[in-house]
């Protein structure tokens, strides 16, 4: 660890001793990608994959540098952001078939897609979905949980035996948690997703992130976390969880560059990195068959 700078190794006072930091230890790291995302274009980024056997590809280079979770969108024709469930069944298939033990993610998120659409996919049964549970200011629009939807997609995850990995932009989502929690609509052991850094919402702030992860760990003890910075924020976000004994997001869905002056070249690339980080914290990266044990899904079909 010696290596490492005071901005990336500082902990302030948030964690108690006991809580997170006894969990960071040694446990292996789930590297999850997020290849597409509803947001980032061609020309944004030549290399983010749009088209299905795009997807398929990017997916599999990401799998053989470490990725063992991929969160998926699709796109329609013109790149934008689509519900279309025999694009998303296309495209589990083609995964499936090249990354057999992959632990498959859809997005129920919201951007151009009505709410009956976002859970229309869920009887193709992926491993897992995303689910936000609140609504909250995006840079341009809101982002739009209504509590009914939410129990209702909860409820339909469950109907599916999917799991949810829940996201969290704003702090009371993770109180809404909780609650769902208790109502029955969310099975113990519950996977979170911390989000960081997306405008109006919650700043990718260390402080932040260190009360989360020790609500979470008080409140709902058994849950894993993960956390992904948005743009600039990608890398040190991955700092900040592999010290803290969480996973790790990235991918291009997230941010479309490499660094300040460079575009990333594809999203193997930013796993590789990740993986390298990974050896530098003391985690082994996790194989599918220790991430689908850890996040307590069936092994791979
Ligand atoms: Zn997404």
């Amino acid at each position: 660890m010696g290596t490492l700078d005071a901005s990336r190794s500082g902990i302030t006072g948030f964690i108690e001793k006991g809580s997170a930091m006894s969990h960071a230890t040694n446990q292996p790291c789930i590297i999850s990608v997020a290849i597409t995302g509803s947001v980032p274009r061609k020309k944004d980024n030549p290399a983010v994959p749009i088209s299905i056997p795009e997807q398929v590809e990017s997916t599999h280079e990401a799998y053989e540098a470490g990725a063992t979770l991929v969160h998926l969108h699709v796109r329609d024709e013109e790149e934008r952001s689509s519900s279309d469930r025999s694009s998303f069944a296309t495209l589990q298939e083609g995964i499936r078939k090249h990354c057999p033990d992959i632990i498959i993610q859809f997005s129920t998120g919201g951007r151009g897609r009505s709410f009956e659409q976002r859970g229309a996919m869920l009887d193709l049964r992926p491993d897992m979905a995303s689910l936000a549970t609140g609504s909250v200011n995006f840079p341009t629009t809101v982002y739009e949980n209504p509590p009914d939807f939410v129990r209702t997609l909860a409820q339909t995850m469950l109907d599916h035996d999917v799991k949810p990995e829940i996201e969290i932009f704003d702090l009371a989502m993770l109180y809404s948690t909780v609650d769902l929690v208790q109502q029955g609509l969310l099975k113990e052991p519950v996977h979170v997703q911390f989000v960081m850094g997306v405008k109006n919402a919650l700043p990718a702030r260390r402080e932040i992130l260190e009360f989360e992860v020790a609500q979470l760990q008080r409140l709902l003890p058994s849950a894993t976390w993960t956390a992904a910075g948005i743009g600039r924020h990608q890398l040190e976000v991955n700092y900040w969880t592999l010290e803290m004994g969480g996973h790790c997001r990235t991918g291009l869905e997230d941010n479309v560059r490499w660094d300040k002056d460079t575009l990333a070249k594809s999203n193997a690339q930013l796993v590789e990195r990740v993986a390298k980080l990974c050896g530098e914290y003391g985690r082994p990266v996790a194989t599918a068959k220790q991430a689908r044990e850890l996040l307590a899904l069936k092994p791979a079909a």
